[in-house]
């Protein structure tokens, strides 16, 4: 919604509270306008009925006295009828009233017989006979007012004529007395009252020529209005009003009439439409313009004092908006200016109070703030401490462990875990459960189904081998289990064990069982089968049947001592407890010592040394029994796996560190594939020829076990058929080790 400013709505609501009185005095003043108006109107018909009656009073008054003169003369014998004795009657009529240009006796021939007028020319002996009045007085026998005329009666000036007619004594008509009005008395009558501006009299006779009309000229020339549509509403209605447009003036007119009875005469009086609406247009466009000043006064007035309060909440709100940003002002007069209204005044006191409250709780506030901040980074510190140390006992792992959220993201995993996946830390953090369960599952591609038991039951254990990175296989064995507290389950952890060492252990007991069971039987049952025989005392045995059979069961036990020496020996070195004894010693003495060790079987195959040993070589640091160990076994194999008169070479070299020592035969050989596996434990390259030989497959593990633990090493170089040679890399004596 849109809001507006405070001296918006003041300044409308200041024109609304203006446009009401406004709108009340405007129709006021219209409806007084109207009613002026219409008692104009009234007044013009008042002044048409005053005209209309003076008119008819002074014809009245006329031709009552011309009827009266008539009946004088009706009431006199007909010898007083003379020309003198009524033209004195008819000269007193006229110096007793005035208005008559002329007053005459007409006989019943229409002839003039007496005459009393204001010219010279008395007119007797004229006859009248033609005129339209005395037609009309003959015919009716009654006064009759004649209409607008022009002849020597009037002086040839427009004229009207009242006739009366005269009886003899037997009531027979007897001419009649005609009396010529003059006009300008009755011009005067009409003329004397006040019509206003723009209005005018008009009286007419009953044939509607103008007795009076304000253009004497359709006077003068007896024009004809009777056709005027006035002059017919006026014989129609007697007395009224209405707007007409006259052949004499071209606007339209507002008419108010009256016909006065008995003479039929018309009498209006007429104002020009215009003049009418001018006065009611001027005056209401005066009212407009008043309403208007006023309205724009108001206007102004209002956004004045609007601006004037506005410009005070203005100053207002930028004070509290100082107070709410901190800046203590204190209250003065740009705040609240002086006039303004009490209200804002105890508004911004209020606010300045308040602001005094807020600034003295403020210092406590900050006080508890600080405090409060301290004992947050203290908690802070305790809880990163715990999260360190926590970090630091899930990394030192060598387990590794992932931790999954409810939506299925990794939320932990430490470096064990990346390491073992061969996944970089940052993509391994930021991966989806399923992700991760995709890249696992490439590296266990026939372990689907046990993968996906892992991620769906609540809690289970699996074993996977693995190959590592470095193609290393590793046995490990992986717990799945829900991470809750107070029975809110948070998210899910894999913790992955690698379990290779013991399951290594494990197989190598295995070995050593089977071992026991397979190699321990044969000289078992022999040393048994030769020792029955010799415990037989129903025989008697020569004394070189049982020699032999004495140095069989021998021959048996060293086997089995033999084994069980190897036996011992592979699992020291396995569980990593192969001790050894080193000491200075020269190869060749080591050498020498060794051939002389060798077993019985290669000194029966005439076997033949050829050892090509520099004088200078270096000393080594060795265990002997160990090193010599090691010499027998390789002297051995050179003896066991020949098909020919074995020839052993011994040759040496030395380097910074080691003596390397090499061993060459012209036995069978080895192939390629078999020469990487040879010093794995029970490796052996034809099982069939090597139990025929009587070997266990544990020499040469031993071998690389005892060197290793020397911290030397042992290779082999082999082809079949070309024999083999194994080069032994013994560290050099420097002089610094303690000797013993
Ligand atoms: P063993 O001799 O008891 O079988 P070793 O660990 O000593 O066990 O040897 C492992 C295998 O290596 C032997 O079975 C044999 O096939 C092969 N081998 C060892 N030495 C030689 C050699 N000098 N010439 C040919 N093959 C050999």
């Amino acid at each position: 919604m849109k809001h507006y400013s405070m001296r918006s709505h003041l300044t409308l609501t200041f024109a609304i509270m203006a446009m009401i009185p406004i709108l009340i005095l405007g129709s006021f003043q219209v409806s007084q306008i109207t009613y002026i108006t219409q008692e104009s109107n009234r007044n013009q018909q008042m002044t048409t009925y005053r005209l209309g009656d003076a008119v008819q009073d002074y014809m009245y008054y006329h031709r009552n006295a011309v009827e009266t003169l008539a009946a004088t003369i009706t009431a006199s014998d007909a010898a007083f009828r003379t020309r003198e004795s009524l033209t004195l009657k008819l000269q007193s009529l006229r110096e007793n009233l005035e208005g008559f240009t002329g007053i005459y006796v007409v006989d019943p021939n229409g002839s003039i017989k007496a005459a009393h007028t204001t010219a010279n020319n008395t007119l007797i002996g004229v006859n009248v006979q033609d005129r339209d009045y005395t037609k009309r007085v003959q015919a009716m026998q009654k006064t009759i007012v004649s209409s607008l005329f022009q002849g020597p009666e009037g002086a040839n000036r427009p004229s009207v004529a009242i006739a009366v007619p005269i009886y003899n004594g037997n009531k027979q008509t007897d001419g009649f007395v005609l009396a010529v009005l003059d006009l300008a008395p009755l011009k005067a009558l009409v003329t004397k009252y006040d019509y206003g501006k723009e209005a005018y009299p008009v009286v007419l006779d009953h044939a509607g020529k103008p007795i009076y009309h304000p253009n004497a000229k359709l006077t003068d020339t007896l024009a004809d209005l009777s056709k005027e549509p006035v002059v017919v509403d006026a014989f129609l209605h007697k007395q009224g009003e209405g707007k007409y447009t006259l052949s004499t003036s071209a606007q339209k007119e507002l008419i108010t009439y009256k016909v006065i009875p008995e003479i039929d005469w018309i009498v209006w009086v007429s104002k020009s439409n215009a003049a009418v609406n001018a006065a009611f247009t001027e005056s209401l466009s005066i009212t407009m313009l008043l309403l208007v000043i006023t309205l724009i006064l108001t206007v102004l007035l209002g956004s004045y004092l609007a601006r004037r309060l506005n410009g005070t909440i203005h100053a207002l709100v930028g004070y509290t908006q100082r107070l709410a940003g901190g800046s203590f002002v204190a209250l003065d007069s740009k705040v609240v200016p002086r006039g303004a209204p009490l209200e804002l005044q105890l508004l911004a006191e209020h606010f300045f109070r308040m602001a005094e409250q807020i600034k003295e709780n403020q210092g406590a506030l900050l006080q508890l703030n600080s405090e409060l901040e301290e004992r947050v980074e203290e908690r802070t510190q305790r809880l990163q401490d715990e999260h360190a140390t926590l970090n630091a006992v899930l990394e030192s792992m060598s387990d590794a462990i992932v931790l999954i959220d409810m939506n299925q993201s990794v939320v932990y995993a430490n470096h064990r875990m990346a390491e073992i996946f061969g996944i970089p830390m940052p993509e391994l953090t930021m991966m989806h459960e399923n992700t991760l369960f995709e890249r696992i599952a490439v590296l266990l591609p026939e372990r689907q189904e046990e993968l996906h038991k892992l991620t769906a039951e609540p809690s289970v254990q699996e074993a996977f081998t693995v190959q590592t990175e470095h193609g290393k296989e590793r046995f490990m064995i992986v717990s799945a289990f829900q991470v809750a507290r107070d029975g809110r389950v948070f998210g899910r952890g894999y913790v992955w064990r690698d379990m290779t060492k013991e399951h290594e252990i494990d197989a190598l007991k295995n070995d050593l069982i089977s071992l026991a069971s397979h190699e321990f039987k044969t000289p078992i049952t022999s040393i048994r089968g030769g020792v029955e025989t010799l415990l037989r005392v129903d025989a008697q045995w020569d004394e070189s049947f049982k020699q032999e059979l004495l140095e069989g069961i021998h021959e048996d036990i060293g086997r089995i001592q033999d084994l069980i020496d190897d036996w011992l020996d592979i699992s020291k070195i396995e569980s990593g407890a192969m001790r050894i004894n080193p000491q200075a010693l020269r190869v060749e003495v080591m050498v020498g010592s060794a051939m002389r060790r060798l077993p019985q079987q290669a000194s029966e195959a005439h076997t033949q040394f050829d050892v090509r040993l520099a004088g200078n070589l270096p000393l080594v640091y060795a265990d002997k029994l160990r090193l010599e160990q090691v010499l027998v076994n390789l002297f051995t194999n050179a003896v066991r796996y020949n098909e020919q008169h074995p020839i052993i070479q011994i040759s040496a070299w030395a380097d910074e560190r080691f003596v390397h020592l090499e061993v060459q035969d012209n036995g069978i050989g080895i192939a390629a594939e078999h020469v990487d596996k040879l010093f794995d434990r029970f490796y052996r390259v034809d099982v069939s020829s090597s139990r025929q030989t009587g070997g266990t497959g544990l020499g040469l593990a031993i071998c690389q076990g005892i060197m290793e633990a020397h911290g030397g090493e042992i290779h082999v170089r082999s082809k079949p058929g070309e024999g083999s040679t194994f080069i032994l890399a013994i560290p050099r004596f420097r002089g610094e080790e303690e000797l013993i």
